[in-house]
């Protein structure tokens, strides 16, 4: 990302910093129903959802989770949790990753940082046998569009229920280039920059670091004490 820091990376690194990103609940409950929708479809034998039929014909899926899904490569464990890997009828693999949001224009500005997700899905696929991954897609799954009010009126009145409402979410797909040279080159970065005995300079201007370096040389002091 162009505004990646890398005094912020070694100090997350080398720190127990008390706070982290936290990710919102009500994502991972979206994540997981719709890994459901599409991976019980194929489990089920019924291939790929219509919406995503075009993609071509599936021998199986599988969810492999961080522990398994990992190797080592520049030094450095790279592992995650796609949500799908598809292996095709050509034998090829697919890596998907479903994103709960509209494309806008901020979407876009986080697909440096997708792009390399997707990309190191695919490397480790490929460290561990799953080759050739042939393709990379974002999945986004889009909400109604509340700007035009007949369609999003009429969609609520139809799917509101006794029991409750449903909504439902447009896919769209992106697919992204498969760049396996941009993800040993950062992966090497992040062993340099980890390999520091001292933290690099801050950006120039960014206004919460004098606090972090408080906050910093006040966890250490609490270290010296106990
Ligand atoms: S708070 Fe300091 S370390 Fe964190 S991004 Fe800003 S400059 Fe970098």
């Amino acid at each position: 990302m162009p505004d990646f820091c890398p005094r912020c990376f070694w100090l997350g690194e080398h720190m127990d910093l008390p706070f982290e990103r936290g990710f919102p609940g009500i994502f991972i409950s979206i994540d997981s129903y719709t890994k459901a929708v599409v991976n019980e479809s194929i489990r089920r034998g019924d291939g790929l959802p219509n919406w995503l039929a075009h993609i071509g014909q599936v021998k199986s899926v599988s969810e492999p989770t961080y522990r398994k899904f990992g190797v080592i490569l520049e030094g450095v464990r790279l592992d995650g949790s796609p949500d799908a890997l598809l292996q095709m009828d050509d034998a090829s693999y697919i890596v998907l990753d479903y994103k709960t949001a509209r494309f806008t224009p901020t979407q876009d500005k986080l697909m440096p940082v997708y792009r390399v997700q997707l990309n190191g899905y695919a490397m480790i696929a490929e460290s561990l046998g799953m080759a050739p991954v042939s393709r990379l897609g974002l999945v986004y799954f889009e909400p109604p569009e509340p700007a035009q009010k007949d369609v999003f009126n009429a969609t609520a009145k139809r799917l509101t229920t006794a029991d409750g409402f449903s909504m439902p979410f447009t896919p769209r797909i992106h697919w992204v280039d498969k760049n396996f040279d941009q993800i040993r080159k950062l992966l090497r970065t992040a062993m340099s920059i980890y390999e520091r005995n001292d933290p690099p300079a801050g950006e120039k201007g960014c206004q919460d670091c004098e606090r972090l370096g408080k906050l910093v040389s006040f966890i250490n002091s609490a270290g010296d004490v106990s």
